[in-house]
């Protein structure tokens, strides 16, 4: 068996452990005589495989007894307009932090239903800092604040939460954590919404999860699709229709996989090393560089360019060559970027810093 390092910012590599186990299981679970994408979502052994997976992320994710966990399709897309149908809440706007093209698409969806205020921006640098929280300037009617903490493409994120109390103001928190959720501890309680498209760091395409506080919901804009109402999700335990049961059960396995590791605490100190060894290489050497302000660097996705773009397609060649693949950056940032998700190994970006560097020697 040959693996590659996958570098892609998602769908994104997935433990091998969890997929050997898939794989062992993938005729027969657990005696059932079943593939678990055979089951009936209501039937004991999926929903034995349903409750576990809750459980599992509401302890390795410390949520709160007075949140739903919710497990979703369409996507942390679908979550832009959800948002704002079941949290405005009779108020007519919400403040939304605009980091790059994640907070952008959220923002444009969050127009349909009601006014923004861009409570911060980044734009003026090209999107290349996360804007401290006292520049913020908060509309203080509007029903929440929504920001992104790892904009997945431009590589930015926040290293703190921000906190809508000392701005003044007592509105829930909303957070777009598709990129980084899982990757680091995490205070649930300072958020009274988290979604996360499952395909990033915690699972296949497919599933989206949403952490939301009890009280929040059951208030949805008039005319908003049974489908976009959280409330009946959350009253049907996420089998009001049939949910993504495949990528609820491979993200399930992706959750033991790592209690076993040790936790959030553990893979946050993984990260950090990963991150480092990249970062420390892109610094050491201006063959490289990275737009990105030091101390809003991303841990999960690390955007960099060749000083010469003309070799770009070279090292794109090059580390194909060495197993290293998907390392082209986004279409509107150019150059190369690094996603090294909770399940990229540390040998993976080793290899890559190692080659990033004899690719420099050679080519300076
Ligand atoms: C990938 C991503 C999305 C979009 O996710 P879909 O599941 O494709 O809808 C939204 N926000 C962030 C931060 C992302 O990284």
């Amino acid at each position: 068996m040959e693996r590659i390092f996958n570098f892609s910012a998602g769908p994104a590599v997935l433990p091998v452990e969890v997929l050997q186990r898939a794989r062992d299981e993938l005729l027969d679970w657990h005696g059932s005589g079943m593939s678990v994408m055979e089951m009936s979502h209501r039937g004991k052994e999926f929903m034995s495989i349903a409750a576990k997976t809750e459980a599992d992320l509401r302890e390795l994710a410390g949520i709160p007894d007075n949140y739903k966990v919710l497990f979703l399709s369409g996507g942390a897309s679908a979550q832009f307009a959800m948002v704002p149908m079941n949290l405005l809440r009779g108020k007519t706007s919400a403040n939304y932090v605009s980091t790059g093209e994640w907070s952008r698409k959220a923002i444009k969806e969050a127009r349909k239903y009601c006014a923004v205020n861009i409570a911060a921006t980044s734009e003026d640098a090209n999107f290349t800092y996360a804007p401290a929280q006292d520049t913020w300037k908060i509309d203080a009617n509007a029903a929440y604040v929504h920001y992104t903490p790892n904009e997945t493409i431009g590589g930015v994120e926040f290293g703190w939460t921000p906190d809508p109390a000392r701005l003044g103001v007592d509105m829930p928190l909303v957070a777009d954590m598709s990129s980084s959720f899982l990757s680091r501890p995490l205070d649930v309680a300072r958020f009274g919404l988290i979604y996360a498209g499952a395909q990033k760091n915690v699972g296949p395409a497919g599933l989206c999860i949403v952490i939301v506080r009890e009280d929040l919901i059951g208030m949805p804009l008039a005319g908003t699709p049974t489908m976009f109402d959280y409330k009946i999700h959350a009253d049907s335990d996420s089998m009001y229709n049939t949910p993504p049961t495949y990528p609820m059960y491979i993200s399930g396995l992706v959750l033991e996989w790592l209690k076993e590791k040790g936790g959030l605490e553990a893979m946050e100190k993984i990260n950090i090393a990963k991150a480092a060894l990249l970062y420390d290489l892109l610094d050491t050497t201006d063959f490289y560089r990275c737009p990105v302000a030091r101390q809003d660097r991303s841990r999960m996705n690390v955007p960099f360019t060749l000083k010469n773009p003309s070799l770009d397609e070279e090292f794109l060649k090059q580390a194909k060559a060495r197993g290293l693949v998907q390392l082209k950056g986004h279409r509107s940032v150019g150059g190369m970027r690094a996603s090294i998700y909770n399940a990229m190994p540390l040998d993976g970006v080793r290899a890559l810093a190692e080659f990033m560097k004899e690719f420099a020697d050679k080519h300076a």
